[in-house]
């Protein structure tokens, strides 16, 4: 037969099929980049155990209590491309009120709301995209054939050419937490009441939405935080600050940048400008340092700078931080080995910075030493041991490029796999906030789309089998 009959006589390629597993800010990404980026049929398999697609944790049940963002309104939208989305959302939302303004930090929950729904607009209104939610927990992964076989706990199997690992924080059990009560558990407020002292161990902004709440719901007793370098959270500036940097890359070693800034910080305090300028001039420029240090560098940054770091980039919005100031808790420094129940009250030992022990007792403790990325699920666990993906070196997260496609043990023979947000913080490191995360899922689907094109054009010409190693 000559080859032109045979081509048109082929079967058409069927859809490729997409998983994403985990729906909170980066499976939504993922999902809303996918269903505007896919130039062929596709089907797409969004599953999240939680049965809640677009918020996640930090915009879902570390919400629920007014929490605010820590990023102006006028720096997020879930819409690659279309920057200020967010604020033209809230305009809409509240009919020409203030608190949309564009410098704004607005509740997280007011943005998971936001998230959901330009996730439903994105996924009703693609023209190739034909999408299943599911809700369910993904508890393992294994090769099948040319493509990925994942197994959910109540739904049985489903095979894809190309997935997405999405799951950030777990999927959410609170009782795990290991110092304390979670910050983001309701509270009692007959007990906040009656609360004479509150510990809380770890001195960031998780500490500050867990104080504000506790004083909200009329906590009235003594505050302490137990934070390893004594640092309290520092504010944002009324309005956006910013000032120019050089590529911090050309200055090579950790050391010439640490000095760089710090004399760049200088002339800008001089000069009577803002330190946060600085800092968010610097933060632009994170992945691209982090990815040209050496290990031996990011290890020496994790160990030495992190905190001071983590001090100035993680920053309150003016308004909290005027109600932090207003009444400050006591701060140790200085980190909390163990707490252990005492009769009706919690005894804390606490080492200070010189070694030394003391127990201190308190009617509340609450564990605010931050959320880190959960690859111990069965699910990473799965995917790690059919070497799918594999753990950074620095077993912070899994090892991905910048546009989240994983580095796994077989090389890039197999199909596609990307792993988004905080699952790349050892491989990334500025990974975890929403402007990265949705840069990085509109640069993962760009790169489907790109494979799958390629994939459609082989098959149109050779009227090979359609599969996912056409994607390799
Ligand atoms: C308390 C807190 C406050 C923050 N505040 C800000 C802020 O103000 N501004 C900002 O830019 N960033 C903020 N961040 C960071 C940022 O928003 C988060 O890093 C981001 O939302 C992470 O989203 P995610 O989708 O990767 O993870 P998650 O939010 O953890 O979502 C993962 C989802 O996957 C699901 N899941 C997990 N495992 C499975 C499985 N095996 N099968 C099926 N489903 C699964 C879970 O149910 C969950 O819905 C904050 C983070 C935290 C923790």
């Amino acid at each position: 037969m000559i080859p032109q009959l045979a081509r048109l006589l082929a079967p058409a390629a069927p859809p490729v099929r997409i998983g994403i597993v985990g729906c909170g800010i980066s499976g939504a990404a993922a999902a809303i980049a996918i269903a505007r980026r896919m130039s062929g049929p596709t089907e797409l398999v969004i599953a999240d155990a939680s049965g809640h697609f677009g918020p996640g944790f930090a915009h879902g049940p570390a919400a629920g209590r007014g929490e605010l963002l820590n990023v102006r309104a006028r720096d997020l939208s879930m819409v690659p491309d279309a920057p200020g989305d967010f604020t033209n959302w809230l305009a809409g939302q509240a009919a020409g009120r203030d608190d949309a303004a564009p410098e704004s930090f607005q509740p997280r929950a007011t943005f998971g709301r936001y998230a959901g729904e330009r996730l439903r607009e994105a996924l009703s209104g693609s023209r190739n995209v034909a999408t299943t939610l599911l809700t369910d927990e993904a508890v393992a992964a294994e090769p099948a054939g040319d493509r990925l076989r994942v197994r959910f706990r109540h739904h049985g199997c489903q095979e894809f050419d190309a997935l997405f690992v999405a799951t950030g924080y777990g999927t959410r059990e609170p009782s795990l937490r290991r110092l304390g009560q979670d910050p983001y558990r309701p509270l009692d407020a007959e007990m906040a009441k009656a609360a004479r002292n509150a510990l809380f161990v770890g001195g960031g902004l998780t500490m500050v939405d867990s104080l504000v709440n506790l004083r909200r719901a009329g906590f009235a007793g003594a505050a302490t935080v137990v934070s390893r370098h004594g640092l309290l959270p520092r504010p944002h500036t009324p309005r956006h600050a910013d000032v120019k940097m050089v590529d911090l890359r050309e200055l090579k070693s950790l050391s010439a940048i640490l000095r760089h800034v710090r004399r760049t910080e200088r002339e800008i305090a001089t000069a009577g400008g803002d330190w946060q300028g600085v800092a968010n001039a610097v933060r632009c420029q994170v992945q691209d340092v982090w990815t040209s240090f050496t290990l031996a560098d990011r290890q020496r940054f994790l160990d030495h700078l992190a905190p001071y770091w983590e001090n100035i980039r993680h920053r309150l919005p003016p308004e909290l931080h005027a109600e932090l100031d207003a009444l400050p808790p006591e701060v140790l420094e200085g980190r909390v080995l163990e707490v252990r129940r005492r009769g009706t009250c919690q005894e804390a030992i606490v080492e200070d910075v010189r070694g030394r022990l003391a127990a201190r007792r308190f009617d509340l403790v609450f564990d605010c030493t931050g959320y880190r990325p959960a690859v111990d699920t069965p699910f990473v666990q799965s995917l790690v041991a059919q070497g799918l993906v594999m753990p950074d070196p620095l077993r912070m997260g899994l090892a991905v490029a910048r546009s989240g496609r994983v580095r796994s043990a077989g090389g890039r023979s197999g199909p596609p796999v990307f792993a988004l947000g905080p699952l790349g913080r050892g491989s990334l490191y500025e990974i975890t906030a929403v402007p990265q995360i949705v840069a990085q899922a509109a640069a993962a689907a760009e790169a489907l789309s790109r494979l799958s094109a390629r994939g459609r054009a082989r098959h149109a010409a050779s009227a090979a089998p359609w599969g996912l190693r056409s994607f390799a």
